[in-house]
């Protein structure tokens, strides 16, 4: 099934759904970044997770989930945007723990203990950024701890990524369900007993269910008032041109030393991996334009 995410609302507005497919996304961010199953796995969960956040996000609105734990994965961070635009970046990409006790990848042994951090920028003077001590490490227990802390939100989160056999993304994907402060105790409780025996959403995506099937798969027999339907896609924003504002704000005086050491540099963007070179007489033109810059203040 091809990449999207739906909103939706359920017991008469009284629970908020959303669900996500991102299969695709998250095969072109293993490749990005050569992730092994692990690795790929806690990225594509944070990326799905931050999908199914992003509502309610406008124009230039972003989100951004970062995990800092002390296992062997290190700092995962990734951002998605109003446009369904979404990239990630895990920072021991090639990390790959024995299946845990329940036969999954290992997710929580590869972040340890650590936080979680979401930071929404809505487009208010200062993005709001709220954390939490992680829960498990296995990324939806973690954002629904974070909902409920930060947001008094109760809400169950599921997320899931499935890798086959060659370490290729067989499926990626998640939903998320939140009670809204109106809800019914029943509401609630009849919510609780659907979710017992829910089979894990990679597993219904890889065996080809859409996005509306997984929303029906966790509510059936719910009526449910299905809102918009978008793309999401791998997108990095990473340019040539940002990548010289970058060079520019390290100084005159180090990009001076940079030219006289190496006389030529390579950035290379940590989402997507993409390299950028420049030789000397393109740091001497930043250098230059940087001079002139500052001669006009
Ligand atoms: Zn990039």
């Amino acid at each position: 099934m091809s990449d999207g995410i739906i909103r939706a609302l359920a017991y008469d507005g009284q629970v908020r759904v959303s669900a996500v497919i991102c299969t695709d996304a998250v095969e072109t961010a293993r490749s990005c970044h050569d992730a092994f199953p692990t690795a790929i796995a806690a990225l594509g969960r944070t990326m799905a997770s931050t999908l199914l956040l992003s509502w309610g996000l406008k124009g230039e609105g972003h989100i951004t989930l970062r995990i800092f734990g002390d296992g062997p994965l290190g700092g995962i961070i990734v951002t998605g945007d109003a446009q369904g635009n979404v990239k990630g970046y895990v920072q021991e990409p090639q990390t790959h723990l024995p299946l845990n006790s329940r036969g999954k990848l290992d997710v929580g042994g590869a972040i340890g203990n650590g936080d979680l951090y979401i930071s929404k920028d809505i487009g208010l003077k200062e993005p709001y950024t709220g954390s939490v001590p992680l829960v498990t490490g296995e990324i939806g227990d973690d954002v629904a701890s974070y909902l409920m802390t930060s947001e008094q939100t109760p809400s169950v989160v599921s997320v899931g990524v499935l890798v086959n056999p060659d370490y290729t993304v067989a499926a990626a994907g998640g939903i998320i369900l939140q009670a809204m402060p109106n809800c019914d105790e029943e509401v609630l409780d009849d919510l609780e007993a659907k979710l017992q025996g829910v089979r894990p959403v990679s597993t219904l995506i890889h065996e080809g269910a859409d996005i509306e099937d997984i929303i029906q798969n966790y509510l059936p027999g719910v009526e449910v008032q299905f809102l918009e339907r978008n793309p999401v896609q791998w997108h990095c924003n990473c340019s040539r041109e940002r990548i010289s504002g970058l060079l520019k704000s390290i100084g005159v005086n180090e990009l001076e030393d940079m030219i006289e050491r190496d006389g030529e540099t390579e950035v290379t963007c940590h989402f997507c991996s993409t390299r950028y070179h420049f030789d000397k007489a393109e740091l001497e033109e930043l250098l230059a334009g940087m001079k002139e810059d500052l001669a006009q203040l």
